[in-house]
């Protein structure tokens, strides 16, 4: 049952003064006004404070009594409607006519520094009518994961929601036994998912009033385009969402992310990574590489993720057709020729990103010299962060490390022809070796880094996380302090590792 309401206090208006809510107001058919569970001993574990003075919040406020209530979900501050999220969602490929919100908030929007609308929302924070047969909750282990990971993430430069706080409920959850509950605090360009639509899509008569909120508020560009005819404005946001996402999942693949769980419910509409529970990032390179323990089928295996994405902009572009064009097969031509474009754009992105992972001066790169190096990698089962690294530093005439990774008269030929590949775009070996430096991250969560910080946090000592917390969102300050972060796992880890959704 949902906590009784609790009264807010003089302090809660200034924490989250100016917090607004146009989704609900313009959106109440996908939202149903809702309250967080009171928490029975609420502890703040991490707040993200650069983050929080970037949304103009009060830190000391944060830090009160009231300002953790809020964080926490127990209070509702001044003139905020907190409100539950409808969407829908196909997962594993199945559709599921009703998700929502069932753990979560919508506690409002917050216009940051830079004036750009973000969501505040709440993970864990009690059942909704959402729920089905879960209870409502999260806890501490993977709410300090999507913490760690997206903020990572956002030091990788990826596009990511943020983590602005986890606090810890005091209420015993019943996982694999009890654990210790948790809300999470987070900040998105929106929580507007290919979910969302697929709900409005159903309901009808939101799908137009929800369409063109997504443009104001994601694609402002396009309000000015025409409603109909051959480039109306639902077609361009189709193009931009595709565009936006196949620019993401790029970014992903280049740096050994895998989401885990890429229904259509987390894949947004902004481009943002979001919804981060069994995801991690590969140690050893591997297309085939699942960590999910839900994922028997290898749906969402690493290599697969682009084809994936493809297939959720698919369902997305379903729920846009009657918008795109009144007859339906002039919309499903327009929509199946904007879809067509994801192949070109994602390997574009990709091969831009590769080239600058390898030192090439231009985004033009040989697709054979990638694939012939994937293919050493994946032979040699060679960690894929730190392969990238070694190769700089074989430019700079220190080839221990590539040593360690591949033999040597197995990639020596590979080798010759990356030189060559090099010497094409006439930079010097030092600058090229700092250039790939600058965007191929030395530290990134590693699977058993990341387990061990979380599992001791569960029990009560945080310093393992904040550590890591600290290495991650560095990811390319070399400091010799950190040189274990960059160590990949130990076999015996990496053979049994799994990461669980839900959780
Ligand atoms: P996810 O795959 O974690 O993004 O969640 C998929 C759906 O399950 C969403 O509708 C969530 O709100 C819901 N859900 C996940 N965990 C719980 C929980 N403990 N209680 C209620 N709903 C949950
Ligand atoms: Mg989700």
């Amino acid at each position: 049952m949902m906590a009784a309401f609790q009264e807010s206090t003089a302090d809660t208006v200034t924490i989250v003064a100016g917090l607004e809510s146009t989704f609900a107001d313009e959106l109440g058919a996908l939202t149903v006004p809702w309250q967080g569970a009171a928490a029975p001993d609420p502890q703040l574990l991490v707040l993200n404070e650069q983050l929080a003075a970037s949304l103009r919040l009060d830190v000391e406020a944060l830090l009160s009594v009231d300002g953790i209530g809020v964080l926490s979900g127990s209070t509702v501050p001044v003139g905020a409607t907190p409100v539950a999220m409808a969407y829908a969602g196909h997962q594993f490929g199945g559709y599921a006519p009703i998700l929502g919100d069932g753990r979560a908030l919508l506690l409002g929007e917050l216009v940051s520094s830079d004036g750009q609308r973000v969501d505040l929302h709440l993970k864990g924070s009690g059942r909704t009518p959402f729920s089905r047969g879960g209870d409502g909750y999260a806890v501490v282990g993977p709410m300090l994961r999507e913490y760690l990971v997206s903020e990572a993430m956002n030091a990788l430069g990826v596009p990511t929601t943020r983590a602005l706080s986890v606090v810890a409920t005091g209420r015993d959850v019943r996982r694999n036994g009890a654990e210790p509950g948790a809300v999470l605090a987070r900040i998105a360009s929106s929580h507007l998912r290919v979910g969302t639509f697929e709900f409005a899509a159903r309901q009808g008569e939101v799908l137009q009033p929800l369409t063109d909120y997504a443009i104001a508020r994601h694609y402002p560009e396009l309000t000015e385009l025409p409603a109909t005819g051959t480039h109306n404005r639902y077609l361009k946001f189709l193009e931009a969402v595709v565009e936006a996402q196949a620019s993401l999942v790029a970014r992903w693949m280049l740096i050994g992310f895998v989401h885990g769980v890429m229904n259509t419910d987390n894949t947004t509409i902004s481009g943002e990574t979001i919804d981060y529970g069994p995801c991690a990032f590969l140690d050893a390179f591997d297309p085939a590489a699942v960590f999910s323990s839900i994922d028997s089928g290898g749906r969402y295996a690493f290599g697969n993720q682009p084809a994936v994405l493809k297939w959720n902009l698919a369902r997305f572009a379903e729920t846009l057709l009657p918008l795109i064009d009144s007859t339906p097969d002039d919309a499903i031509s327009a929509a199946s020729a904007v879809l067509d474009t994801f192949d070109e754009r994602y390997e574009g992105h990709y091969a831009a990103g590769m080239a600058a992972k390898l030192g090439l001066a231009h985004p033009i790169v040989d697709p054979a010299l990638v694939d012939d190096l994937l293919t050493l990698l994946a032979e040699h089962g060679a960690d894929w962060t730190g392969s990238f690294r070694a190769l700089a530093d074989e430019l700079r005439g220190n080839s221990a490390p590539l040593d360690g990774l591949v033999p040597r008269d197995h990639i020596a030929s590979w080798l010759q022809r990356w030189h060559d590949a090099l010497a094409e775009h006439g930079r010097g070996a030092a600058e090229t070796a700092s250039a790939m430096d600058r965007v191929n991250p030395l530290y990134i969560p590693r699977n058993h880094r990341l387990d061990a910080a979380l599992r001791a946090a569960t029990d009560g000592d945080l310093a393992p996380f904040e550590k890591l917390l600290e290495v991650v969102t560095h990811p390319f300050d070399r400091r010799d302090e950190w040189a274990d972060y960059t160590e990949a796992a130990p076999q015996s880890f990496s053979e049994t590792f799994q990461t669980f959704c839900g959780t």
